[in-house]
């Protein structure tokens, strides 16, 4: 069968929807109808990156989260049934080691050997009417949920999910989280937060519609990034900092603002891709603080965020876009238009 994909064929160069074959699935393999791809930052940066950089064969499909309904099962794949809705873990590892075995495929081991991060990373994704996954170990069914507005579960939840949870024991009654950048990931931080702590939880964004859609879901408090937020935010901590600040920008200036608003042994967790440096001496970040880059999450961490969902306790805010006008979810991504997550639904 040929059909559309949407495919990085040149570093530096926007992708191209092109014409390709969808080949049947192999042994092990799934065959999914993809229900929706959700446009991530990471992509604009990886369209930017020079050539070299990173360890991938061009040409591949973009979108590393997807959701769907499973198409055809390869020879000797079981346990799911066609028509069945499906999210796809994203991080694809070898399967065979350690953290592979223990869920924590976004940290495997043979990831230099792999050349790839996954679908959408190096392999093709889910920016396509059918995405071929290579094991149906990656699979998690999503019940009653719909592809089309759910598959953000698989980074711009999971992501800050995995964040969340190693600082949950600092996360007290009475402690403050504070979230900056309330975009795809950082409107999902904020109702996790809620969900899962009992931290006040403050957001801080350059967009004034942002900062209102991060109070509509949960943000006890709002802080804009040109407001000399290190002085609200310590102000609205009596002067202390916040246990946990998720850097979800990442540049020079975010960097700084969560250096000077961490707490004392808290921890500063810089998830945003902005290549922004942080100065690290000893008087540059508060004492015992620690300075943590996370990475995706675990395949048990999708199974805990698909919970919040079914439970109703974390809503997403998606705007659909057919497949050809992916080019145009960039655009409105890079604008910063965008009210919540883009999702390229190429089945309609
Ligand atoms: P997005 O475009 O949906 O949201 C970015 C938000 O940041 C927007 O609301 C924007 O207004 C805000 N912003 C931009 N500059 C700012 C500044 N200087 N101060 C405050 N707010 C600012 O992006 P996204 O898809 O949510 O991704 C966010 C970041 O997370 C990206 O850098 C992405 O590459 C990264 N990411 C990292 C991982 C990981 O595993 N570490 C996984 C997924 C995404
Ligand atoms: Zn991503
Ligand atoms: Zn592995």
């Amino acid at each position: 069968m040929r059909t559309k994909a949407y495919q990085l064929v040149a570093w530096q160069q926007p992708a191209e929807l092109r014409e390709v074959d969808v080949r049947e699935p192999g042994p092990g393999e799934v065959l999914l109808k993809v229900g929706g791809a959700g446009a991530c930052h990471s992509d604009l940066t990886l369209m930017g990156i020079p050539p070299g950089f990173m360890p991938y064969t061009l040409p591949f499909t973009l979108g590393h989260e997807a959701a769907g309904w499973v198409e055809a099962l390869g020879p000797g794949v079981t346990g799911f049934e066609r028509g069945e809705p499906v999210l796809v873990y994203g991080p694809w590892g070898c399967g065979r080691c350690k953290p592979c075995r223990q869920g924590s495929e976004n940290h495997c081991e043979r990831v230099s050997e792999l050349r790839s991060h996954g679908g959408g990373l190096g392999r093709d994704g889910s920016m396509a009417h059918y995405l071929l996954v290579p094991s149906s170990r990656l699979l998690v069914p999503l019940g009653s949920l719909d592809p089309r507005d759910w598959a953000p579960l698989v980074d711009a939840a999971l992501t800050p999910y995995h964040a969340i949870k190693r600082a949950l024991p600092q996360l007290v009654p009475g402690s403050t989280a504070v979230v900056i950048g309330v975009g795809g990931l950082g409107q999902m931080a904020v109702q996790l937060l809620r969900a899962v702590s009992p931290a006040r939880v403050i957001a801080v964004d350059t967009s004034a519609e942002k900062l209102a859609r991060a109070k509509d879901l949960g943000a006890d408090a709002t802080v804009r990034s040109d407001d000399r937020p290190v002085e609200q935010i310590r102000e609205l901590t009596r002067g202390l900092g916040a246990e946990l600040v998720l850097d979800i920008v990442g540049v020079d200036s975010t960097l700084q603002l969560a250096a000077g608003v961490a707490r004392t042994r808290g921890q500063l967790a810089v998830i945003g891709l902005g290549g922004g440096v942080l100065p690290f001496n000893f008087f540059s970040i508060p004492q015992e603080c620690q300075v943590v880059a996370p990475y995706w999450g675990t395949l048990p961490e999708l199974m805990e965020v698909l919970e919040l969902a079914h439970a109703g306790r974390i809503r997403m805010t998606v705007e659909r876009f057919p497949l050809e006008q992916a080019a145009e979810a960039y655009k409105r991504m890079r604008e910063g238009t965008l009210k919540g997550r883009a999702i390229i639904t190429p089945h309609g």
